[in-house]
């Protein structure tokens, strides 16, 4: 296996057209990349299967191996299907209706179709509807018999398909559609190691996903995504039922006043690592590099500051699906990572809640590591529990090494800040077991002679 240098906050990437090509994603394994994200919006089985096929191509490719995190959507809103786009006029009255079959013009006023059978009901005059990421607003003027009026205040096309955000309006959609079943069942058969929940507005959102999986006998870690004000609202108890979060900035700056984003990013990092659980930072972190090759200031200084928050991982989304620079985007989050980790404010996790006597015992361990200097933290964990823990209290200095033993624990700590999984069968003989460790970690580079190692285990209690 080909290492790379160690680096604390891990890289999400999402595959798409401008990726999903074997030789493109060994590219993108050798520049760093550490989960590849599959959003499953308009994926079918066959492009899942056959992306994921190219995963597998590339893995092997570069001797590196990375996790698979499925983006299932939720209760999500999209306007219907279009054989054309419609050009909508500033000031214009404009329907949305929910029964597909209906007459889309009503009198001379145009329309399109909402999946969402409660519209009517849910809906206020005065609400604000927002098609395409924002790209088109109307304003709710008239509750009919039938349809929603508006009058168009951003003009635009709407395409077909087209995603809707209803700011304030607490959607009563369930959490699983009939989609996320079918791409449930997809993920599961294909082995995914995470599912990305969208739109999760409560707790039991996730408990409903989590009843699932544990039916079709998935051991898969869930990550909620945060993407409205009802998740802002119920966020504490959505970290707790979660194995992890994703700030979806995309939706989440559309559904909540702009200027509070970085306030809500920074209060669910911090929450997070209060209760030990991962956060990944997600979109527009280097939305200009789809058309160019450099960053803007402002794309750096917003990485820089989620890797000074000390997020888990930070995502890429279009840059990787549709950019021209997908390698060039993990090569810039690399460096900024890299500068960042060296001279940042790193801090311990003094938030965390150290619930048991081992968890306190780690603390201690993770301390006299970063005490000794050239030190690294080498721990050996069957579920994971230790490395994770270790990954929580932040090491101001010293690497995680995690080895284990079970294939899902090395592929689910790929995710977790500043641990550096490794696969490897433990030996009867546990003196063994550090010697095979050790070498794996001399042979990769992580360690040089004279390094000290704290080692942690529980291994040796069978
Ligand atoms: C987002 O809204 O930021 C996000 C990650 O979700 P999606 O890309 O699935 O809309």
């Amino acid at each position: 296996m080909k290492s790379l240098p160690y680096r604390h906050t891990k890289i999400v990437f999402t595959i798409g057209p401008a990726t999903n090509d074997a030789a493109v994603l060994e590219e993108l394994l050798h520049a760093g990349v550490d989960v590849c994200r599959l959003n499953m919006a308009h994926a079918t089985r066959e492009w899942t299967a056959e992306a994921l096929r190219n995963v597998d191509a590339a893995c092997k490719a570069a001797g590196r191996r990375i996790s698979i995190m499925m983006d299932i959507k939720g209760p999500e809103i999209r306007t219907g299907h279009l054989e054309e786009a419609l050009e909508l006029q500033r000031g214009e009255a404009f329907d949305f209706f929910i029964d597909p079959g209906a007459e889309p013009v009503l009198a001379g006023v145009r329309g399109v179709a909402v999946n969402y059978p409660r519209l009517l009901e849910d809906i206020e005059v005065g609400n604000t509807i927002l098609v395409d990421s924002g790209l088109l607003r109307l304003r709710v003027e008239e509750i009919m018999e039938d349809r929603v009026r508006c009058s168009v205040r951003i003009s635009g096309p709407l395409g077909s398909r087209r995603h809707i955000n209803l700011p304030g309006v607490h959607v009563k959609l369930p959490a699983l559609t009939e989609k996320d079943h079918h791409d449930i069942d997809i993920g599961i058969e294909q082995g995914v190691d995470f599912f990305a929940l969208s739109f999760v507005r409560t707790s039991e959102d996730l408990e409903t996903l989590r009843r699932t999986l544990a039916k079709k006998g998935s051991r898969a870690q869930i990550i909620a995504k945060i993407e409205d004000q009802s998740a802002i609202s119920n966020l504490d108890d959505i970290i707790a039922s979660s194995d992890g979060l994703m700030v979806a900035r995309g939706d989440l700056g559309i559904e909540i006043p702009y200027e509070t984003l970085p306030l809500v990013q920074r209060r669910a990092i911090r929450t997070c690592q209060r209760m030990g659980k991962p956060a990944i930072v997600a979109t527009h972190m280097l939305e200009s590099m789809i058309q160019n090759p450099l960053p803007t200031r402002a794309e750096i200084s917003d990485i820089a500051n989620a890797v000074d928050e000390q997020a888990d991982a930070i995502m890429l989304s279009g840059e990787t699906t549709v950019g021209k620079y997908p390698v060039e985007c993990v090569h810039v989050m690399n460096r900024i990572i890299r500068a960042v980790q060296a001279q940042g404010e790193n801090r311990y996790n003094d938030q965390l809640v150290l619930k048991t006597a081992k968890a306190r015992m780690l603390k201690a361990a993770m301390i006299l590591s970063d005490e000794i200097g050239n030190s690294f933290i080498t721990v050996f964990t069957r579920r994971g529990i230790l490395a994770r823990t270790l990954s929580a209290l932040r090491p101001l200095h010293s690497p995680v090494f995690a080895f284990t033993d079970d294939e899902a624990v090395f592929k689910n700590l790929l995710l977790y800040w500043g641990v550096e999984p490794f696969f490897m069968e433990f030996e009867e003989d546990f003196e063994q077991t550090i010697l095979n460790a050790y070498e794996r970690l001399k042979t990769g580079g992580w360690a040089r002679k004279g390094d000290s190692s704290v080692i942690i285990t529980n291994v040796l209690a069978r």
